[in-house]
């Protein structure tokens, strides 16, 4: 749709109204609130290099059911139109980059002149203003004691899901609702929804204990995963997809072992760190130097988490058919991106655990697609 618009209309639809910067404002002060005053099950992160623990309130999934339950009464009331989002979608993705750009320069600054030594907030500054702006300086910046980085990619996964919802209730109203649509929309939200069940697993991924917070990654989270994750969506919006009944039922089959894979694999990585003794499917765990795992689906390959995602990923543009490539992006990006992560992870934790890595590999030659790659 972004290719059939002239640059003419392109470019005004671009520019942020107050409604948008509205929207956005109202988004992210609910988020900070509920964040803070909702209950939620304490985790306390991985243990960083000067021995200190960061702890993450995990109330995700109750902000998300209270905030949709909140925006449907307040549809229903008519304060706000549930096509707010479908319809302001470019100028709100042009208010996010703006915000993007703004919050990051400000990290910019406050980490260059913080003086912290604890592992979280010491300043890494390489010189070079591009590069300490995109990947950032402080490994976990906070604002008024909120966790931005946490903060952050809880956003973007519930603007994802909210962005889906806008444009179900835009098909809804333009009667163009579909099969296709359907599909994609229950898979993208029993994701999402899954996500934020399992929200404290979030706590030693790369992400948060390896990434430093730049412009890449509040871009990344706060931009790429809701827009760009919902191309699909706004692509069935505007065309028609008619699907067999071989074709749904292979597509349910893909999102179910992606699922079954993806969440198998961080789930029995998450268990063996918390008790590297708990049985993997059934039988007493393989160990690597007493710190890697290396059966279940670490066994089968070094990465089968991301194997899982990249099936999950296919399922939501398999509704979309195969006429076109567009709805295809996401799973293209995370491919990409994947096995971009996935050697940069490699090369972590060999210099991590040395000989005992060298054994893993051996024990387990495949890095995401066993006999493939
Ligand atoms: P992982 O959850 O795979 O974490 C990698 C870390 O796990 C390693 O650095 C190491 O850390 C530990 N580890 C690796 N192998 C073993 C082993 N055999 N036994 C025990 N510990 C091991 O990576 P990510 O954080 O990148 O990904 C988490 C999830 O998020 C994945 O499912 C991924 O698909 C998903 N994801 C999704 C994205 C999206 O855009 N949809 C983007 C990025 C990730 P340690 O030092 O703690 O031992």
């Amino acid at each position: 749709m972004l290719l059939d618009m002239d640059l003419g209309v392109l470019l005004p639809s671009l520019i942020p109204s107050s409604q948008s910067v509205y929207v956005l404002v109202f988004y992210f002060v609910y988020l900070a609130v509920a964040g803070e005053i909702l209950p939620g099950k304490v985790i306390r992160g991985v243990l960083l290099s000067d021995g200190s623990q960061l702890r993450y309130r995990c109330n995700g999934l109750l902000a998300l059911t209270l905030l949709v339950a909140i925006l449907g009464i307040c549809a229903k009331l008519g304060i706000v139109s549930p096509l707010v989002v479908a319809d302001r979608g470019l100028e709100l993705l042009s208010a996010t980059f703006i915000f993007c750009v703004l919050v990051t320069l400000v990290l910019y600054i406050t980490g260059r002149s913080s003086s912290d030594k604890s592992s979280s907030l010491k300043p890494h500054v390489s010189g070079n203003l591009v590069h300490d702006w995109w990947f950032g300086i402080q490994l976990n910046p906070q604002f008024m004691s909120i966790d931005l980085k946490f903060f952050f990619v809880r956003a973007g996964m519930m603007g994802w899901l909210l962005i889906n919802l806008s444009i179900l209730a835009k098909s809804v109203q333009d009667s163009s609702l579909s099969q296709s649509m359907i599909l994609y929309q229950i898979f993208c939200a029993l994701y999402i929804l899954d996500y934020f069940v399992h929200e404290e697993y979030m706590t030693s991924t790369w992400d948060i204990i390896a990434e430093r917070l730049g412009f890449m990654l509040v871009f990344g989270d706060l931009l790429w995963i809701p827009f760009t994750f919902s191309i699909q969506g706004w692509w069935l919006l505007h065309n028609k997809v008619e699907l067999t009944v071989p074709a749904i039922v292979a597509n349910c089959l893909v999102f179910v072992i992606g699922y079954l894979v993806f969440r198998g694999a961080n789930k029995q990585k998450h268990i063996f760190k918390k008790n590297p003794k708990t049985p993997i499917w059934g039988k007493p765990p393989v160990v690597v130097g007493g710190k890697l795992l290396a059966s279940g689906y670490w066994g089968i390959a070094r990465h089968c988490n991301y194997l899982g995602d990249l099936m999950l990923a296919l399922s939501f543009s398999l509704p979309c058919g195969i006429s076109s490539p567009v709805p295809y992006f996401y799973p293209t990006y995370l491919l990409i991106l994947l096995i971009w992560r996935e050697r940069r992870d490699e090369v972590r934790c060999a210099e991590k655990y040395k000989e005992i890595w060298a054994e893993y590999l051996r024990l387990v030659p495949w890095r995401i697609l066993p006999y493939v790659y």
